[in-house]
């Protein structure tokens, strides 16, 4: 139903200054064809200003957009194969369901529109509401439309702006998996902004994490989360549990002392530009949940070959799934530890001494001068 021999998106240098301010840095970017690519970042880094470049609702200062071999700068946004959904979804009230998703072929002078219209229908799962005004339909619904009032005019490239920052967190979680849902339909290109790094590792084939107008990683999102390149990038995606630590053997894998803590990083933790010389200062990190708890009394039934640091538990926290504790040890204050599916340790309270231990694969190292 829709054109999906588009192309990749391509940008290459493309960049965005308002006066001396540049918002966006030259960017060299590719976007696969058919892949929902999600560009992640905090507020004012420079991602709607990309995403509005692509739809040409923004000149660029330098550089050029290409869909697939076209260079499509100079064209406006009505001729570009591409279109936009909006925050505030922007549907016309005094229209209902069918004819807002019918309005675009039928500005363009298509008449027998039902078909397609009934298509987006079924697509979108609204059925049932073909005859509502918006304003008799929850938000999801309303993004659904908003989401089927585009796709309606077979884009190449479904842009969405922060489609679902207007919804309560149990409908934005439903409403990515349906846009996954969807763009897995149709096949063709959704690039999504978002600040919420759940809603893009949920949803996204691929994210760039964008910061100060840059692009700081670039990856699939199990890949990001553990394998950060730069402490901006392992904190942005979650938990990171910093560790400020000494390079003691050198080698493709290396071993690293913090406080006293010797700590091994498997070839290929490390991201290129931490030092891993003798001596050399880094980070090293692990996520809260690949981290095992034991009671002090219990070390010795450790495995060998994980790495393990001590410390005491500052406070616990059951939150369903998992419990969540913290902390202090002498090589860091305030250590995250999400312990899921364990058999509960009725001495694992507030100022039991303990052992976190780890499989050394779960470990990256960090550049220490880049944070
Ligand atoms: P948000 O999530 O808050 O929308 P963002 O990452 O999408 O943030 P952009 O909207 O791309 O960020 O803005 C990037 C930077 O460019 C911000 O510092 C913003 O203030 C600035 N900026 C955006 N548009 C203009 C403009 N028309 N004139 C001057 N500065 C602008």
């Amino acid at each position: 139903m829709t054109d999906t021999s588009g192309g990749d998106v391509r940008l290459t240098g493309i960049s965005k200054t308002y006066g001396s301010f540049t918002a966006v840095h030259p960017l060299e970017l590719t976007v696969p064809q058919g892949s929902f690519f999600a560009l992640l970042g905090a507020s004012g880094c420079g991602k709607t200003t990309t995403l509005r470049m692509i739809a040409g609702l923004e000149d660029p200062t330098t550089g050029t957009v290409f869909l697939g071999d076209k260079d499509v700068t100079d064209l406006p946004p009505y001729k570009r194969p591409v279109n936009t959904v909006f925050q505030s979804y922007a549907l016309f009230p005094h229209l209902n369901v069918t004819e807002n998703i019918a309005f675009g072929l039928r500005r363009r002078g298509i008449k027998s529109v039902k078909k397609q219209v009934d298509d987006m229908l079924e697509l979108v799962q609204l059925g049932d509401f073909a005859h509502r005004k918006p304003h008799q339909l929850s938000g999801g619904q309303q993004q659904r439309v908003a989401v089927a009032r585009a796709l309606i005019n077979h884009p190449q490239v479904l842009l969405l702006d922060e489609p679902l920052g207007a919804l309560d967190l149990k409908l934005r979680r439903q409403m990515q998996l349906e846009l996954k849902r969807i763009q897995t339909e149709v096949g063709i290109t959704f690039i999504h902004v978002t600040h919420d790094q759940e809603e893009a590792m949920t949803m996204a084939d691929t994210v760039a994490v964008m910061n100060g107008g840059r692009v700081e990683q670039l990856g699939a999102p199990a890949d990001l989360y553990e394998n950060p390149n730069t402490t901006f990038v392992a904190n942005f995606l979650g938990t990171s549990n910093l560790i400020e630590a000494e390079v003691l053997e050198a080698g493709s894998d290396i071993t690293v002392t913090a406080s006293g803590a010797k700590l091994h990083l498997p070839a290929g933790r490390c991201s290129t530009s931490t030092p891993t010389r003798s001596g050399g200062k880094l980070l090293v990190g692990v996520r809260p949940e690949k981290i095992s708890l034991a009671h002090a009394d219990d070390a010795a039934k450790i495995p060998e070959g994980r790495n393990r640091i001590t410390g005491r538990i500052a406070d616990s926290s059951f939150i369903g799934v998992s419990t969540q504790y913290v902390i202090d040890s002498p090589v860091c204050p305030e250590l995250e530890v999400y312990a899921q599916n364990i058999e509960r340790d009725a001495r694992l309270v507030p100022g039991a001494e303990v052992v976190l231990h780890w499989n050394p694969e779960h470990t990256f190292g960090l550049d220490a001068a880049q944070s």
